[in-house]
């Protein structure tokens, strides 16, 4: 449930990606409000989407547990030969417990609506709404909630906020589609994976050279233009996007790992209560985006919140980065008595390696690990199976989804 704070701003709902079920968990128990999720069939993001009716009646109820919701994406722009199946398979999400599907082809919308269905209708970026008529238009039709198009301004967001009943989300951060929220073919050009239906290959990111129309080549010979716009971070506009009314907040990125859920989710999670705890005295501090660094360090750019986009928001050379920590493990349980924290291994690490424990609400300690045992106590000189069931000494009590993450 939404809390008003004092000063009268409503706390927005913090909604984060979640690819499968342990990322649900997680987005959850770092602070997320809500999760989107993908269930097998009406979905974009196919390869992020592997929860089964059966998973996804498994996440409701671990996020009902902890008052948060669940929503699922089942936002393709259908063809002919997909809309087979499609009241089934909404009634079955509904009998699952989800609290809202977020759509946008009006077939798929309207047959929701005709099922009279429980969960709410919510209207997916990938339509587009830009003003407050069409927000109107899908709110008058049965939708509780629009996604409004990434391609909008702050000051544009605010107007629509006071023409409109329909709660409003926004995306906050993650990867941007460089054409009008996924209005594009390059990827069905190129690769014959349609963007509209799940298949984006991010076309937009490949490396390309620039040719003049004599076939002359412009770009220097080692490097490559790129079509990409820079990821979203939005960060220093949080202050603003809550002023301004917005209901919900997104974080985008359902094929994101473990420990950029947790990291961006905790960061986000901690400038939303520090706002709404003093809005009057609040301080925006390069401290959220060090975190946020922790985990990625991809190119980043406000989009279009600030105004029109300019070519700083252009992602022209690609550049590899790394996030400013690594993830090593995470934690699966603790033995109070031995000290000893089982940990599922994600990275290779060593005996004398620097760590930091990273937790929800942003907990923090650190040790050196001197010793590493596999599961039958076998002293290890190093972890380096994937995934592999380790266990460490620890020094202080940690809990399970706990990262263990190197201090480089
Ligand atoms: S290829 Fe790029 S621009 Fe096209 S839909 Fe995919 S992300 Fe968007």
């Amino acid at each position: 449930m939404k809390t008003v704070a004092p000063n009268k701003f409503t706390k927005p709902e913090l909604l984060a990606p979640a690819g499968d079920l342990e990322k649900l968990k997680v987005a959850i128990i770092y602070g997320a409000d809500a999760v989107f999720i993908g269930g097998k069939e009406f979905s974009l993001r196919a390869r992020a989407s592997n929860f089964t009716i059966d998973d996804i009646k498994t996440g409701v109820e671990f996020a009902h547990k902890h008052n948060a919701k669940v929503y699922v994406t089942t936002n393709i722009i259908a063809h002919n030969e997909n809309i087979e199946g499609l009241k089934d398979y909404l009634t079955a999400l509904d009998e699952a417990g989800v609290d809202a599907i977020i759509c946008a082809d009006p077939y798929i919308i309207s047959t929701a609506k005709s099922l009279n269905l429980r969960m709410e209708i919510h209207i997916s970026t990938q339509q587009s709404i830009t003003n407050s008529e069409a927000v109107n238009f899908w709110y008058d039709f049965g939708a509780s909630r629009v996604v409004l198009a990434r391609e909008l301004s702050i000051a544009e967001i605010a107007q629509i906020r006071q023409k409109t009943k329909a709660e409003l989300e926004v995306f906050i951060h993650g990867g941007m589609c460089v054409s009008y929220s996924g209005r594009c073919t390059l990827s069905n050009n190129m690769t014959d994976r349609d963007a509209n239906r799940g298949g984006c290959a991010h076309s937009c990111r490949w490396n390309y050279r620039l040719y003049n129309k004599n076939n002359e080549l412009l770009s220097k010979e080692n490097s490559f233009y790129n079509l990409g716009s820079k990821d979203l971070m939005a960060v220093k506009y949080i202050p603003d996007l809550i002023r301004a009314g917005v209901d919900s907040l997104k974080i985008e990125g359902r094929m994101k790992t473990v420990h950029y859920i947790a990291t961006v989710v905790g960061v986000y999670r901690k400038l939303i209560d520090d706002f709404i705890e003093d809005p009057d005295n609040f301080q925006m501090s390069d401290f959220y985006v060090e975190e946020i660094a922790k985990a990625e360090s991809r190119l980043t750019s406000v989009g279009a919140l600030s105004g029109k986009p300019t070519y700083q928001e252009q992602l022209y050379n690609v550049r590899s980065e790394t996030p400013t920590q690594e993830f090593l493990g995470l934690v699966l349980d603790y033995d109070a008595k031995t000290q000893l924290a089982t940990i599922e291994q994600r990275n290779h690490f060593k005996p004398g390696v620097e760590v930091e424990v990273y937790g929800p609400h942003m907990r923090k300690e650190y040790a050196v690990i001197d010793a590493i045992y596999d599961e039958s106590f076998n002293l290890l000189d190093a972890a380096r199976h994937p995934r592999q069931i380790l266990k460490i000494k620890l020094p202080f009590k940690v809990e399970p989804y706990d990262l263990i993450r190197k201090v480089r």
